[in-house]
């Protein structure tokens, strides 16, 4: 899972804040009912204490204490309702203490006699053996020709506990389902509403210099992700108005500039030859004609990558075998590399078939094989091989030449790099020929890639699709 990811985050904020939110209800309902429940717990004592007072301890004097604390227990029944009760005298002595209740709950002589209050009304928590706490409300008495009086009625807290452990419980449980479900429906809200990105980057992904024709799927939804997507295609618009600018302009100038470099070199041909000249202006002929050479090359080179841009290599495919199209282009440069004494080895025995332009395929073997013998020193080898591997055809080119840096490795495919100019084995170099085999092989959905070592030699590797028929 990618932590980094908008959804990822999103939901993590979303969740986060949620279950801060949820706990902090959460706690707040559990106070505020432990506080309500206790209250109304206190207020029925209190009102409780006040019957108590009003009805027996108003008329104290003329039914005697005996008959209070006898009635007392007759009304409340403390022993059956687990209730305390205890009216005590304003020296502290009894008049009345209920005895413990049936079921044993407490403990009536845990609770000492408390000190005297100035207080009517207050109410006082006890905590008892067994984890047990006491809610007690008291009343002092008092009314004119009567003695003083302390009224407490006393409770167990136990119910509430019970009650308020039981929510708590449910709130445990119930809080990180809740945390939970709401993540995962967040999650799936956060997929849907990011899917158009998904498609967006895909889309985005699939575009390059050939194809820059595509656009970016745009969906009807009126949000942020469709302006985002419409203002993407006019920047890709653009792009490629501009892109198709440059294309024709090299297009143009390496087309129009054929006609008179070939006038130029043939004129100074004829200035070389002419024996008319003395000799210091037919070296200079001479020389004017290699530079001239050379420029024609680079036109030439450039304005074959145009013709590939705008998609020749795309065009006239035939089935053919590539073993045999590197046999006769190895044979045919062979003149060449026997110049510098370097061998060629052809190793390609089975048919492999392919499907492509077989004129711009055989120019990519012709600039492997020709850069392989440029920088490639005397009496060096060339190995070509070309063999059908898991559905595809890989024609090899490696040689025990010079190397190329790693850090140059990277760019030799890049238009107009060449690795170091002092090492290029002839002036001619323009630093194109690669980039030329490059756009064959992205048109016939190729890929070429090269490995090296300085000193040691390079290998350049083209794989193909083969051909099923
Ligand atoms: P160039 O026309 O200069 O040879 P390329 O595009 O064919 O241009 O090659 C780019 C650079 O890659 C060259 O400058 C050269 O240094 C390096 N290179 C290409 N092929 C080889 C090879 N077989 N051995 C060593 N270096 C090579």
């Amino acid at each position: 899972m990618n932590t980094r990811s908008i959804s990822f985050r999103l939901v993590a904020w979303y969740a986060g804040l949620l279950t801060g939110i949820f706990v902090l209800l959460c706690a707040l309902l559990y106070l505020d009912l432990r506080l309500f429940l206790e209250n109304d717990l206190r207020q029925s004592q209190s009102r409780r204490t006040r019957q108590i007072a009003n009805t027996l301890l108003a008329h104290v004097k003329q039914t005697g204490e005996p008959y209070v604390a006898s009635q007392t227990k007759d009304w409340y029944e403390p022993e059956i309702n687990d209730r305390f009760i205890r009216i005590t005298r304003a020296d502290g002595t009894l008049v009345y203490v209920s005895d413990a209740p049936k079921d044993g709950s407490f403990d009536p002589a845990e609770v000492p006699i408390f000190p005297p209050s100035s207080q009517t009304e207050f109410s006082r928590k006890l905590q008892l053996s067994g984890n047990k706490t006491l809610l007690i409300a008291a009343l002092n008495f008092k009314s004119s020709g009567n003695p003083a009086y302390l009224v407490e009625f006393g409770e167990l807290l136990d119910p509430v506990e019970t009650m308020l452990n039981h929510l708590f419980l449910q709130l445990a449980l119930g809080l990180p389902l809740a945390v939970i479900i709401v993540a995962g429906g967040g999650y799936l809200l956060v997929r849907r509403a990011l899917t158009p990105v998904e498609q967006i980057t895909r889309a985005a992904e699939r575009i390059t210099q050939y194809n820059l024709s595509e656009r970016l799927p745009v969906s009807s939804t009126g949000d942020e992700l469709e302006r985002l997507s419409v203002s993407l295609n006019r920047m890709i618009t653009r792009l490629d108005d501009a892109f198709q600018n440059s294309k024709r302009f090299v297009a143009d100038a390496s087309h129009d500039l054929r006609t008179p470099l070939t006038i130029l070199r043939g004129e100074l041909e004829h200035f070389a030859e002419d024996a008319r000249l003395d000799s210091e202006l037919r070296d200079r002929a001479g020389s004017m004609l290699e530079e001239v050479v050379h420029l024609g090359k680079i036109v030439e080179q450039l304005f074959t990558l145009s013709r590939l841009d705008a998609g020749e290599a795309q065009t006239e495919w035939t089935g053919f075998d590539l073993s045999e199209l590197a046999k006769t282009t190895a044979e045919q440069m062979s003149l060449l590399a026997e110049d510098k004494g370097i061998s060629i080895s052809c190793d390609g025995s089975q048919p492999v078939p392919v499907k492509g332009n077989h004129v711009r395929l055989k120019q990519v073997v012709v600039n492997l094989l020709d850069n392989a013998i440029k920088y490639t020193p005397e009496k060096g080898t060339i190995q070509l091989r070309v063999h059908a591997v898991n559905g595809h055809a890989v024609l090899e080119v490696e040689d025990n030449g010079i190397g190329i840096p790693p850090d140059a490795l990277p760019h030799i495919f890049e238009r107009f790099y060449r690795v170091d100019q002092a090492r290029s084995a002839d002036s001619e170099s323009a630093g194109l020929g690669l980039s030329i085999v490059k756009s064959i092989c992205t048109a016939h959905g190729a890929e070429v890639e090269a490995q090296s070592a300085v000193g040691s030699g390079s290998c350049f590797r083209v794989k193909l699709p083969l051909s099923k028929n």
